[in-house]
């Protein structure tokens, strides 16, 4: 038996808050609103019910148009479908009714935009994200101060929503039970982000997003060169400046390396990804001849870094075998060394042409699902989270026109 409640939480907005919070809830009603009217009058006539569909038509638009997080544009869409959906069955049934329009000042927050506490939420805004104290009532008898400060009940999603002066949190709530997996239906599809790790770019991701080594490698020339030149004096003093100079550039490169970690799981967050895949990195020298023991060690330092804090959002970092994910075809899967020549990766055998370190993540991200699909029922929906689209398991790819921006 499950129970599910709805507590209605008045937040404590602060001024500045409050100005974020409106401008998002305005452009999240612009999604609902711009996809309502998209749906309703639909393809060839018929009104749109699918919600890939109406992504895939207005998802790149939208995103152009507001700022909003990629979670919070598909939270609108979605919202705008489901509304269409009861509208066409209330036709079906031969009720009057009309184009669904969204009036009220409120968004649709889950996990992914989200993060509650049992005091206060931090929510994704247009500014970034904010964070709101809970108003409740002090009787911990009263709803919604039972439930909230009640750890057997989790958080499932929220709408936020305007109200006469004030924000409140609707926020449905589902009583976990002492035998039960918490989020287990959620945990069932996964959507991952790859990430390719290399000498050129120190990161690229199955989302298209690209880091640079650039610094990197200036950092480490740097470091040898001073060396190089302390190495000749030979003296004990030369000697101790080598470490000196060491540990304050390898200290500014930590710093990067905490940065190029935190956009990464940013990434997983705003792409609605539960995992984060990394290749193996035991033998990652073989696999990467080019690299350094400089670079050795910062892949392995980011690796840390990700798998640390993805945690705190709830994400997984796990690892695949690396094999063949720089020679594969993330299209087709045809594998063969002659498909990537150096940056570009063109298959002989499908024609696909994208930067090699791209489809290397891509890959990278099949790699996994693939694993997990022959690990369980084989059921699960599972898909890579990829620029502007995602991938599934069998490799087509949704929108397949936008992929290779
Ligand atoms: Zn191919």
């Amino acid at each position: 038996m499950e129970y599910r409640r709805t507590a209605v939480i008045k937040l404590d907005t602060p001024e500045g808050v409050d100005d974020s919070l409106r401008e998002t809830v305005k452009q999240f009603k612009h999604c609902a609103n711009t996809a309502s009217e998209w749906c309703w009058h639909g393809d060839d006539g018929y009104h749109v019910t699918s919600k890939a569909k109406a992504e895939r038509a207005l998802y790149d638009r939208l995103r152009d148009e507001t700022d909003l997080t990629a979670n919070l544009v598909q939270k609108g869409i979605r919202r705008a479908v489901e509304a269409v959906k009861s509208g066409v069955s209330r036709l079906e049934r031969g009720e009057n009714t009309s184009q669904p329009y969204f009036s009220a000042d409120s968004a649709v927050y889950d996990k992914r935009s989200a993060t509650f506490h049992r005091d206060h939420v931090s929510l994704s805004t247009i500014n970034g994200r904010v964070e709101c104290d809970y108003i409740l009532p002090d009787d911990s008898e009263t709803p919604p101060t039972k439930y909230v400060s009640d750890e057997d009940f989790e958080f499932r999603m929220a709408h936020l929503q305007y109200r006469d002066g004030d924000w409140y949190l609707h926020a449905s709530m589902r009583k976990v039970e002492a035998n039960e997996e918490p989020s287990e239906s959620e945990s069932k599809h996964r959507t991952v982000l790859g990430v390719d790790l290399g000498v050129n770019n120190l990161a690229v991701t199955s989302t298209g997003r690209f880091w640079s080594a650039d610094e990197f490698n200036h950092w480490r020339r740097e470091y040898e060169k001073r060396r190089g030149s302390l190495q000749q004096c030979g003296s004990r003093h030369a000697h101790e400046t080598i470490e000196s100079v060491g540990q304050k550039e390898y200290g500014r490169f930590e710093i990067h390396l905490h940065t190029v970690a935190n956009e990464l799981i940013e990434e997983a967050v705003e792409n609605d990804c539960s995992h984060i895949v990394f290749e193996d990195l035991t033998h990652i020298r073989e696999n990467i001849p080019e690299a350094t023991w400089q670079h050795v060690w910062a892949f392995r330092r980011l690796y840390e870094y990700v798998e640390y804090k993805a945690k705190e959002h709830g994400v997984e970092v796990v690892q695949v075998d690396p094999r063949n994910t720089s020679k594969r075809c993330s299209t087709c899967g045809f594998t063969h060394g002659t498909n990537r020549s150096g940056e570009s990766f063109e298959c002989q055998q499908c024609g696909y042409e994208n930067h090699a370190d791209y489809n290397a993540s891509k890959n990278i991200g099949l790699q996994y699902l693939r694993r997990q699909q022959n690990a369980d029922d084989g059921g699960a929906p599972v898909d890579v989270r990829l620029n502007r689209g995602t991938l599934n398991v069998s490799g087509e790819h949704v929108p397949p026109a936008s992929v290779e921006a």
